[in-house]
């Protein structure tokens, strides 16, 4: 007897199911008390501690090891009083389907097979909550910063014809795309890897009420047309990084069909809004109209990472601008080379797992409406910071709560000393920013474990600070 063929699988499977309930066991004793679980500093020896030799080393010491020192070097975005940056808190549901997923072990690039029909269900859901038509195209990413690329090259395509996947940027005239100031960084670096530089990127001023001035946007497409320069795309904002702040969608839309222009809407987190109660929802109106939209599942709908989405008004235009068939990715007409949707064909990698599953198994189980709750409770939550901050000496609001991001002032102190302080406390984690050209601590909430008593808790303990 040999063990050929089965030398990287387990030979005692009795033991191995007993070592992997134990792991199960010890991830779910995790996930309850996250609570009591903040982010703490990486420990000086912990590189070391996981360095790699070669040897191998026993399945009980691996997994005790990951279980251990490993899982407690996290973000600490599971913890209900995170709200840096822009994280999402994780579902306890997709740590299931992750461990399916994982068993499955799906090349969801092609063939004929259910995971495609899984993704394709969890496009459809976000075509229905966007309120795009049902034959939109979409494909999943490891996030926004991904979608845009996508987007954003499929808009080239359609502009200037597929011939350009040929004969790339030589004879293109300069293009330009319009976001409003406070929009993300990663359309920038789209521009980039794209070769065309993030110069090509205009930044177009806010309203007073901070959503991109429409009456300019007009005038700087006008003006660039006159003088040879090519829009490629208006690029709204569906919630700002900086202060939650939602672009008037209706409006760039009418401006982008009038001139003919591509209208493509970063929603990393914003997209949820539209599940949100009113009058929060409203931000959004107007975004089935995008032609393209770049959204997170990791984020506000808690989707384990990574997993973002990228939605294409155009299934057409989005599958012309990436599909490629060499011989060995033809499709056949019966057997596993089967199937009439091949995901390969609308984005840029062609090996992808099966991310759908842990967005399936969290749109499946909690459904719309918790989600609704959760991400309507986020927004109550900024608007108590808000006023809590407003009204705490020592401290002042930024500018008012639009969403569910809340920005301080704390004149006297240093807002990231302030930040690492309280990160440092294990009390709360907000990260920084800036207002008006001052600094500020900023807090993204998109926490479903977040509850008023955290927010009343945090804003207590920078007051203290501040005394
Ligand atoms: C997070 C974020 C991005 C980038 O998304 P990734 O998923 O991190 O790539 C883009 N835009 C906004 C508004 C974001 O909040």
């Amino acid at each position: 007897m040999t063990d050929e063929g089965h030398h990287l699988d387990p030979t005692d499977w009795d033991d191995f199911s007993e070592q992997m309930h134990g792991l199960l066991d010890a991830c779910l004793a995790r996930m309850e008390a996250t609570r009591s679980l903040p982010w703490r500093p990486v420990p000086d020896d912990f590189a070391d501690s996981v360095a790699l030799d070669g040897a191998p080393q026993a399945l009980d010491a691996v997994f005790a090891r990951m279980t251990g020192p490993i899982m407690a070097q996290a973000t600490g975005n599971t913890h209900p009083r995170f709200w840096g940056w822009v994280h999402g808190s994780g579902l306890p549901v997709s740590v299931g389907a992750e461990l399916v997923a994982a068993t499955m072990n799906a090349n969801t690039g092609g063939r004929w097979q259910g995971a495609t029909d899984v993704e394709r269900a969890v496009l459809s859901y976000l075509h229905d909550v966007a309120g795009m038509a049902p034959e939109a195209s979409g494909i999943l990413t490891g996030g926004t910063s991904q979608a845009t690329i996508l987007a954003l090259t499929t808009a080239r395509a359609r502009l200037f014809g597929t011939d350009i996947r040929r004969t790339g940027l030589a004879g293109l005239p300069p293009v330009r795309v319009y976001i409003a100031e406070g929009g993300h960084s990663c359309v920038a670096k789209a521009l980039e890897i794209m070769g065309h530089g993030s110069d090509s990127l205009t930044r177009i001023p806010p309203t007073a009420d901070q959503r991109m001035d429409p009456a300019a946007l007009q005038r700087a497409i006008t003006a660039d047309r006159a003088r040879g320069i090519t829009p490629l795309a208006i690029v709204g904002t569906a919630g700002s990084v900086g202060i939650g702040a939602f672009d008037d969608l209706d409006a760039l839309a009418d401006i982008a069909r009038h001139l003919s222009i591509w209208l493509h809407v970063d929603a990393a987190f914003g997209f949820w809004i539209r599940l949100a109660e009113a009058p929060w929802r409203d931000l959004a109106r107007g975004l089935h109209r995008a032609d393209s939209i770049a959204l997170d599942l990791h984020k506000w709908i808690g989707v384990p990472y990574a997993c973002g989405a990228c939605l294409i008004a155009d299934a057409a235009a989005h599958r012309a601008a990436f599909t490629a068939r060499p011989d060995y990715l033809a499709s056949a007409a019966e057997g596993l080379a089967g199937g009439d949707h091949w995901f390969c064909d609308y984005g840029m990698d062609l090996s992808r797992g099966f991310a759908a599953l842990k967005a399936w198994a969290a749109i499946a189980t909690h459904g719309s409406a918790a989600f609704s709750r959760a991400i309507t409770d986020n927004c109550r939550q900024a608007a108590l910071m808000g006023e809590l901050a407003r009204t705490t000496p020592g401290m002042d609001l930024a500018t008012p709560v639009i969403s569910n991001v809340c920005c301080i002032f704390t004149p006297g102190h240093d807002p990231a000393a302030l930040a690492a302080r309280l990160q440092l406390d294990g009390t709360a984690v907000f990260s920084t920013g800036t207002v008006d050209g001052r600094p500020c601590l900023r807090a993204a909430i998109v926490n479903h474990r977040t509850t008023g008593d955290d927010i009343h808790a945090a804003i207590a303990a920078l007051s203290a600070l501040l005394a």
